[in-house]
Parts: structure tokens; C-alpha cells; sequence
């Protein structure tokens, strides 16, 4: 079977799964990238995902796409070309604190683990960015942001090795990017992300700001 259609077999099991027991109307939000060499993983869909069915439909994902055009891909093709999973794939509900969304719990985390370790099997990604702190500890040691985001670092994982290029979470509940210089970290982060997504083809398109 191709990778395309093992890829479309996982997305139609994945698009089913209710492991976790959430509420009727929670379903699994699932990428629609085709013949994907980059995967984007971020935490969990919010509750805007739920109407759209789109991965980083809302906020957080307007500006996660501003980000990426500056590494000189639009939305448009970011969409088509990388696959953009989750550690969890259903929205998990509002924080108890009332300050964003919860934090999938680690039951929810391992039982979600099936997945993406097996898109990262399909895919094997040459290039895998993880997005917010718990999607870049799934891959590199849990280290302070700032000695991680702005470098590139190859990875190990259940489809083998990876260029990894973290990103900070893009949600307005995430500080980190408003301290210090992480500004420029992120700038060094989608500065290494461009030359990259040329190098696997994901082309930009004329409406693009390219940083590299
Ligand atoms: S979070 Fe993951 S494992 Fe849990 S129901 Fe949703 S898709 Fe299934």
C-alpha cells in the first residue's frame, strides 16, 4: 500500500477514535496534508477546532500561520503540506484555573501516543516541528525553551530520525514569547524552519514574507 493511502486508512481510523470517553460532540481534528515530509505536532485542538474541524483553526492558529509565512509558506499550502498532528487529537475542555484550556492529562496523553507514533511510522518526516512545551518534551529532553527554541536538533522517535525545529506555543495564554529576547529566538527558529521547507519543496506562494 502507498504511504498516501495508509496515511488516508490512518486518518479515517484516527477521525473515529473515541478512547478517551470525551463528550459526543468532541471528535478527533484531523490533517488533511497530502504526501506530507513535515510534520508540525502541537498540544491539543481548542474548541474554535471543533466547529472547523481544522487543526489551529483559531487564535492561537492565526498567528502559528504568520509565523510560518514568514518562513515563506501562506496558510493555503502549510495546510496542504504538512502534516500537523497533536499530542492529543480532542479538544480537552477549559482550565479548571479558567485561564485557557486544560492540559490533556497523562492518561489522555499515552492513550493519544498511538497515533502519532504511528503517523510518525507513515510519514517519517524529514522535518518534524514541535509546537509548545509538552509537544517538544514528547521529543527533546525537558530543558528550560530558551536552550531549545532557535536551534536545530536531530531526533529519534517511532519512525526513526528527524531535523527537529521547535516552536514556541502560540496561544496568547503562553508568556514566553513576551520575555527576555525569546522574540529573536523565535526569529532564529523560523530563520533555520525556511531553508528547510524549500529544501523539501513546500514552496512559498506570492503572498508570502520570507525571513530567510
Ligand atoms: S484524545 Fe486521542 S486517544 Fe483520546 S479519544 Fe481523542 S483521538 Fe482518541
Amino acid at each position: 500500500m502507498s504511504k498516501s493511502s495508509r496515511l488516508a486508512t490512518h486518518c479515517a481510523s484516527l477521525a473515529d477514535c473515541r478512547m478517551c470517553g470525551h463528550a459526543s460532540e468532541v471528535r478527533p481534528i484531523v490533517s488533511h496534508a497530502v504526501s506530507p515530509k513535515v510534520m508540525l505536532v502541537g498540544q491539543a485542538p481548542g474548541k474554535v477546532e471543533i466547529s472547523s474541524g481544522k487543526p489551529f483553526a483559531g487564535r492561537a492558529g492565526a498567528t502559528l500561520f504568520r509565523w510560518i509565512a514568514r518562513a515563506g509558506v501562506s496558510e493555503e499550502i502549510a495546510r496542504r503540506s504538512i502534516y500537523i498532528a497533536a499530542i492529543t487529537r480532542c479538544y480537552p475542555g477549559r482550565s479548571p484555573s479558567g485561564r485557557g484550556d486544560r492540559v490533556p492529562s497523562p492518561a489522555e496523553r499515552d492513550a493519544c501516543a498511538v497515533w502519532l507514533d504511528a503517523e510518525l511510522r507513515i510519514i517519517r518526516p524529514a522535518l518534524l516541528i514541535p509546537v509548545g512545551r509538552l509537544a517538544i518534551t514528547r521529543f527533546l529532553p525537558n530543558q528550560p525553551l530558551d536552550e531549545l527554541i532557535g536551534q536545530s536538533h536531530q531526533v529519534e522517535h517511532a519512525g526513526g530520525t528527524s531535523l527537529a525545529i521547535p516552536l514556541p506555543h502560540p496561544s496568547g495564554a503562553s508568556s514566553w514569547i513576551h520575555q527576555d529576547d525569546h522574540q529573536q529566538l523565535l526569529e532564529r527558529a523560523l530563520g533555520l524552519i525556511a531553508p528547510e521547507l524549500r529544501r523539501l519543496g513546500v514552496t512559498a506562494d506570492s503572498s508570502t514574507r520570507s525571513v530567510a
